[in-house]
């Protein structure tokens, strides 16, 4: 491609509302122009990119023997209702009304859509196992677009979902999708963790997250340099170091009510009374198996609910509404405390060893300070409920745990008959006898790839892309376009890469020099060959590869083969 041809429109000055690196470079790079909020338009440096991706998850998907769909983004709110995620997915659906007055939801997932297509054509045990996948547009109406690409409201999936006879053969697709997920990372070449995660909205039993390590991510993880366990923050499992707690030589200060008005948060009551986090209690209310439940927790800790369930062997836990806990506290939200609670009180174990903590003193706008277990209060049971923190412990082999942020860019869930059920998709088995399909669902973002790659791979002058996902392989950038030989000799090169099939892209533009490095280095193509007056002098092409800043000067006759071995490496 000539650049002089094309569209390649990069800026010096990334938007203010671009706060992550990969925004800013996206914008600046010309890679994609904002059309709304959380909607953009790819422009062709950045759709080649997202092809690239694209292909890799298809070849990968192949391989595991699944079948490519395309299935509607619309879909007849009816779907929905059967499956009732109508109601729960709320306003992030995106719900349309056609001339008739039907609804439809703009799908920001596809198990409604794909369990009804199955439950039509798949009848007999002897179809299974069958997997199919697509890759789509998807929307989701987030309440605050952010960060470019990785929270936009319309972006790129590929979803593959699995229907199998038993949960064995579940288990084996799962394990073949989560190989097929590394490969697609892998040959991205992104550096990444798979974690243990929650199921959210989507549901089911296992599931397990593909985080991209980066600063900049929104999720939390934990993971064990030795043995590679890893896992999300708020369900990671740990070993604790031992508790260090205040000891018993600690003398029991006075219980005392202290005015507190307006301060609800740790932080605003910690503010107020100049005290330490971990100098205070939070007195959480939550429902457990729809009975409230206090739960005791160090205020600079959070919980881990997932713990706390399989502890309480409780099939459903969630925080209490503000009406529950006005009712079994008799104050309203942010001063609820366990002294006189009249419901069962669970603390964390790190609480239990605390003297002299604050707590809320059940009436608004008053906290008690110098609360002292056993003495104004008793425990129903001691637990280890807290989320993991600094200091923890591998659960497996009880080295300390590593935290990081990450990057979700693919998911992958055991869903079981959560959908098949509620959408009465059955197939007979050998006996002839009725069953439930047994579903799985994985998902890839590919923006988020993009976005995570460049999170990853970039420095102070812009985008540094792997091989595999650049959207060209060369650059060739002629110095002076004014001299006919450099033009000659560019154009001889340009011809030669374009024969032998790499992508190359000839920046012919009518520029200065320096502006022209300046882009070649934003735009971050892995290797960039110079057309300038040396070349032409000295007979010798010069190659910079855009990762480490290294010079190579070539002859000519070696060009192609010293470029095929700089882009394998
Ligand atoms: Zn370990």
């Amino acid at each position: 491609m000539r650049m002089s041809k094309g569209l390649f429109p990069t800026l010096k000055e990334a938007p203010k509302e671009a706060k992550i690196v990969s925004h800013k470079l996206m914008i600046r790079a010309g890679l994609m122009r904002k059309l709304a909020s959380g909607i953009y338009t790819y422009l062709p440096l950045g759709y080649r990119v997202i092809r690239k991706i694209e292909n890799i998850i298809r070849e990968e998907m192949n391989k595991t023997g699944a079948q490519e769909v395309l299935l509607s983004a619309l879909s007849p709110q009816e779907l929905w209702e059967e499956s009732g995620r109508w109601e729960v997915y709320g306003p992030e659906l995106m719900r349309i009304k056609d001339r008739h007055n039907r609804l439809f939801g703009l799908g920001p997932t596809h198990e409604e859509v794909i369990t009804d297509l199955v439950r039509r054509e798949v009848k007999s045990y002897k179809q299974l196992p069958l997997t199919l996948y697509q890759i789509q547009t998807k929307f989701r109406d987030e309440i605050r677009p952010r960060f470019g690409m990785m929270r936009a409201r319309e972006f790129h999936m590929k979803d593959a979902y699995s229907f199998d006879k038993d949960e064995k053969d579940l288990g084996k697709n799962y394990k073949r999708m989560y190989e097929a997920y590394q490969n697609i990372f892998d040959r991205c070449g992104l550096r990444y963790k798979a974690v243990e995660a929650d199921t959210g909205p989507i549901g089911g039993d296992i599931s397990h997250e593909f985080m991209v390590l980066a600063k900049t991510g929104e999720d939390r993880i934990v993971y064990c340099r030795k043995c590679g366990y890893a896992a999300n923050v708020n369900r990671a499992e740990y070993v604790k170091p031992g508790v260090k707690g205040q000891g018993s030589r600690v003398k029991e200060k006075g219980l005392k009510k202290v005015k507190t008005p307006g301060m609800k948060t740790v932080e605003e009551v910690t503010g107020f009374l100049k005290c330490k986090p971990k100098e205070l209690v939070k007195t959480l209310i939550y429902k457990v198996d729809g009975i409230p439940v206090a739960i005791l927790i160090r205020g600079d800790h959070g919980v881990n609910e997932r713990r706390l369930e399989k502890l309480l062997k409780a099939k459903e836990i969630s925080l209490a509404d503000e009406k529950t806990i006005e009712k079994v506290t008799g104050a309203p939200l942010g001063y609820s405390g366990p002294v006189r609670l009249k419901i069962k009180i669970i603390a964390d174990s790190d609480v239990a060893a605390m003297k002299n903590m604050i707590s809320g003193a059940n009436k608004k706008d008053y906290h008690l300070i110098n609360i002292n277990i056993d003495r104004d209060f008793k425990a129903d049971k001691v637990l280890d409920i807290r989320s993991v923190i600094p200091g923890d412990r591998c659960p497996k082999c009880k080295t300390k745990l590593t935290f990081s942020r990450g990057i979700e860019v693919g998911h992958v869930f055991k869903l079981g008959t959560k959908y098949s059920q509620a959408l009465k998709a059955t197939f007979s088995d050998e006996k002839g006898k009725e069953r439930p399909l047994i579903m799985g669902c994985y998902g890839i973002g590919l923006d988020r790839i993009m976005a995570a790659s460049i999170e990853q791979n970039h420095d102070g002058n812009g985008i540094i892309w792997p091989s595999s996902i650049a959207p060209y392989q060369v650059l060739i950038l002629v110095v002076n376009n004014q001299d006919k030989k450099q033009v000659k000799l560019a154009e001889e090169v340009y011809k030669s890469l374009e024969k032998e099939e790499i992508e190359v892209l000839l920046d012919d533009r009518d520029l200065r020099a320096g502006a022209k490095f300046k882009d070649a280095d934003l735009m971050g193509i892995p290797l960039r060959i110079t057309i300038g007056n040396k070349t032409i002098k000295e007979n010798r092409i010069e190659i910079k590869i855009r990762k480490t800043n290294k010079i190579h000067e070539i002859n000519k006759k070696d060009l192609i083969s010293k470029i095929r071995s700089l882009l394998e490496m």
